[in-house]
């Protein structure tokens, strides 16, 4: 497989390499085959899930005292470029899924870490996360849905939107109101996927990622006791941050995938196009665009492995995580378009897989906070926060 002089050059561990090569290795002979029909299907490949938990993926954060791998955050990131090589579906599953994970290990009581985590990280549950409602997203703090105090726990209620994984789901970590408005009213839950009031309204059909599963949670007089409470009550919204910063990382590494497959499929096809009596590579107008997306990929990947890396050194890595998934974003949609472009009418159709990046490669600049927002929490940190 291609490997390009920033992989080479970072300073990876035989770990953190044996475990890119074993995601690499699963993507390739458990989805490959079956992605073009899954895609259209638009399925959700439950067997498949079975498999990378078998293999260790899913548990990839979880410390081995609570069933995990114990692996570190460079190698989450290898792994879900190498998943994103082959299907940026399944690397948003296990992202999210990595993220609840991650948002329990630095959250949870011991006793939620050992309730949860053997589950998540080897024991074949999914995990999905619920901030975003119907009318509001950016502005998570203007979230509605409500637990009420009631007897010794709380009674949810409200409908969540677009939940990544919901309907699959062991355990949701769901943002809710206690308290008065904005931010500080918020705190963040551990719903068990069956728990009665808790149902799938509707699942959301897309523009890509069809392997990923989005849906809208609706919570009806959901009873949840006081240990369901991830962190303080009034600390939810803070909570849901901890957890997004973990998830950019998984969703910069999931462009940075997407901006692989990118590049080999462009190398190949202008190798092997010919027009004019040349492959079309010959031609500056195409060699300049492989250029260009070659560069980003390796500055995507430095930004990625550096977060990555700050996290696991535990430093602050919010600003770079953000950094990172703006980059490698808007990176994944540009050359996406650029990659389709250079297989002309090829491109343009269900032949070549190209078209599938194409339409993966938007939502990376939309979820777990848009690029407007990452530029906002960028600027923020250089400027303050300007009134
Ligand atoms: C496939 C998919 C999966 C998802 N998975 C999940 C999930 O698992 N869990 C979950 O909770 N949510 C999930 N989401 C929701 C996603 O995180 C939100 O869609 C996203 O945060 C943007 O919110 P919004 O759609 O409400 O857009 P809005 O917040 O309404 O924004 C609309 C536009 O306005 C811009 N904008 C808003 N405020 C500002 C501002 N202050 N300055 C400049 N521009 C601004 C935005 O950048 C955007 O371009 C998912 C969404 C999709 C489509």
């Amino acid at each position: 497989m291609h490997d390009t002089q920033a992989r080479a050059q970072f300073d990876l561990s035989d770990e953190q390499r044996q475990i890119a090569a074993l995601a690499a290795e699963i993507a390739q002979r458990e989805i490959a085959p079956h992605i073009a029909q899954w895609d259209r299907d638009h399925a959700f490949p439950r067997d498949l899930y079975a498999k990378l938990n078998d293999a260790g993926i899913m548990g990839i954060i979880v410390p081995e005292s609570y069933g995990g791998v114990g692996a570190d955050y460079v190698s989450y990131a290898l792994a879900i470029e190498e998943l994103a090589r082959v299907d940026p579906g399944t690397a948003v599953t296990v992202s999210v899924h990595s993220m609840i994970c991650s948002a329990i290990l630095r959250l949870g009581t011991e006793e939620q870490k050992r309730r949860w985590l053997p589950k998540l990280g080897g024991g074949n549950q999914i995990g999905a996360f619920a901030l975003t409602e119907p009318d509001c997203g950016s502005d998570a703090a203007a979230l509605r849905a409500t637990a009420k105090k009631h007897g010794d726990g709380y009674l949810l209620n409200g409908r969540k939107q677009w939940c990544t994984n919901g309907t699959y789901a062991g355990v949701t970590m769901g943002m809710f109101r206690t308290g008065g408005g904005g931010a500080r009213g918020v705190s963040a839950f551990l719903i068990p996927g069956d728990a009665p009031g808790v149902s799938v309204e509707k699942i959301t059909e897309k523009l890509g990622i069809h392997t990923s599963n989005t849906c809208d949670l609706a919570f009806d007089d959901v009873g949840v006791g006081t240990d369901a409470l991830l962190g303080k009550e009034g600390d939810g919204f803070g909570s849901a941050m901890t957890a997004l910063a973990s998830g950019r990382i998984g969703i910069a590494a999931q462009a940075t995938g997407i901006l692989a497959a990118c590049l080999e499929q462009s190398i190949a096809f202008a190798k092997d196009r010919v027009a004019f009596g040349r492959a079309i590579g010959a031609y500056e107008g195409v060699s300049f665009k492989i250029a260009q997306m070659a560069t980003d990929l390796d500055a995507a990947r430095m930004l990625v492995y550096r977060a990555a890396a700050l996290a696991d050194a535990g430093r602050p890595f919010v600003i770079e995580a953000s950094k990172a998934k703006f980059f490698a974003s808007t990176a994944a949609r540009r050359h996406a378009s650029e990659a389709l472009q250079i297989h002309g009418g090829y491109g343009y159709t269900t032949e070549f897989a190209i078209e599938r990046f194409y339409r993966d490669a938007k939502i990376t600049e939309i979820y777990e906070g848009t690029s407007e927002i990452q530029q906002i929490i960028i600027a923020r940190s250089l400027l303050g926060k300007l009134d």
